[in-house]
C-alpha cells in the first residue's frame, strides 16, 4: 500500500480572506487533522464547513505522538498539519513529526501561506535579501539582553516575534544592545483591523509605543536592521590589540578592555571580535 502524504498548511493570522481555496480543499479532503489546539481551529474549520476529524498535536505532546503518526500516514492516511494561526513550526508545533516523516521517507507537502514574520519582513523597507528568524526573545532580562548580544554582529536583517505585554522591556534591551539609532519596524495587528507599522530608529519606535499604550497590544513582529560592518572605523592599534587579546580572553572581556583603554564603543569591538571568529 501506497503511504499516506503529510500535508503542512497554513491557516490565517487575522484576516479570513487569507485562508487559500487550497488550503480548505486538503483540509476537506485529508482523513485527519493534527491541530494545535482543536478547539481554536474548530471555530475556523466550522466557519468553512469543513468536517474533518481533529486531534491535538501541541508542544507536550508532538514527541511521544510523531512515531505513532508515522505508522498512520505509512498504512496510506493522509494528515493534514495545522497551528492555531499562520505557518506551522514557524514558532509554532510540528517540527518532530516532520523531521520523523522526513527520516521515514513519508511525502511532505508544504502549502504557501501566512507567515506574520514573512508579511512584517516584506512591509518593512529593511534589506530582505538576507535574513535571520530569530523566534521569541526569552522573557528574562538578563537571557533576552545574551540573546541580543548572540546576534548584534549580524549583518542580515533580523526578524523576531514578540509578546504585548513584553514589547516595553524587549524595545529597551534592543536599544541598550544595538544603540539608539539603528533601523527597526514595529509591524503589529498584520491583516486585522489595526494594522500598524511603526519605522524608525530603535530609540524613535520606543519613544512611539511608550507614549501610546494602544502601541503594546495585540500581536507584533520586530525587524531591526542588520549590523553595519564597523572595522574600517577603528583606530588601527585598536583593531592590533583586539586581535592580540582574542587570542587568549573571551570576546566581550577583550572588547572592553580595548574599548576603555582607547576610549571606544565596547559594542564596535565586539562586533569587530566576532567577525574575527567567523
Ligand atoms: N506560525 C505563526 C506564523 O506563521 O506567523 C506564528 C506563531 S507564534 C506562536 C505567534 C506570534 O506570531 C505572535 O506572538 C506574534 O509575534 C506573531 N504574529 C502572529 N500573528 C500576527 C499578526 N497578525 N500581526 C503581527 N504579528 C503576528
Amino acid at each position: 500500500m501506497n503511504s499516506g502524504n503529510l500535508y503542512i498548511v497554513p491557516t490565517p493570522i487575522g484576516n479570513l480572506a487569507d485562508f487559500t481555496a487550497r488550503a480548505q480543499s486538503v483540509l476537506q479532503s485529508v482523513q485527519a487533522i493534527a491541530a494545535e489546539d482543536t478547539r481554536h481551529s474548530r471555530v475556523l474549520l466550522n466557519h468553512y464547513g469543513i468536517t474533518t476529524p481533529m486531534f491535538a498535536l501541541h508542544e507536550h505532546n508532538e514527541r511521544e505522538k510523531a512515531d505513532a503518526l508515522v505508522a498512520r500516514l505509512q498504512a496510506g492516511d493522509d494528515i493534514a498539519l495545522i497551528s492555531d494561526a499562520g505557518t506551522p513550526l514557524i514558532s509554532d508545533p510540528g517540527y518532530p513529526l516532520v523531521r520523523a516523516c522526513r527520516a521515514a521517507g513519508i511525502r511532505i507537502i508544504a502549502l504557501p501561506g501566512p507567515c506574520a514574520a514573512i508579511a512584517a519582513l516584506s512591509a518593512s523597507g529593511l534589506p530582505t535579501d538576507k535574513f535571520l528568524f530569530c523566534g521569541f526573545l526569552p522573557a528574562k532580562q538578563h537571557a533576552r539582553i545574551q540573546a541580543l548580544e548572540a546576534v548584534m554582529a549580524e549583518s542580515a536583517t533580523l526578524v523576531f516575534y514578540e509578546a504585548p505585554r513584553r514589547i516595553v522591556d524587549s524595545l529597551a534591551a534592543l536599544e541598550e544592545v544595538f544603540g539608539a539609532a539603528r533601523e527597526m519596524v514595529l509591524a503589529r495587528e498584520i491583516s486585522k483591523q489595526f494594522e500598524t507599522y511603526l519605522a524608525g530608529s530603535i530609540a524613535n519606535v520606543r519613544a512611539q509605543v511608550q507614549a501610546d499604550a494602544n502601541q503594546q497590544r495585540g500581536e507584533m513582529v520586530l525587524v531591526i536592521a542588520g549590523a553595519e560592518k564597523q572595522q574600517d572605523s577603528l583606530p588601527i592599534e585598536a583593531v592590533q590589540l583586539l586581535g592580540l587579546l582574542h587570542e587568549e580572553l573571551p570576546p566581550k572581556k577583550a572588547a572592553k578592555i580595548v574599548a576603555t583603554h582607547y576610549g571606544l564603543r565596547v559594542n564596535d569591538l565586539y562586533r569587530y571580535g566576532l567577525e574575527l571568529d567567523k
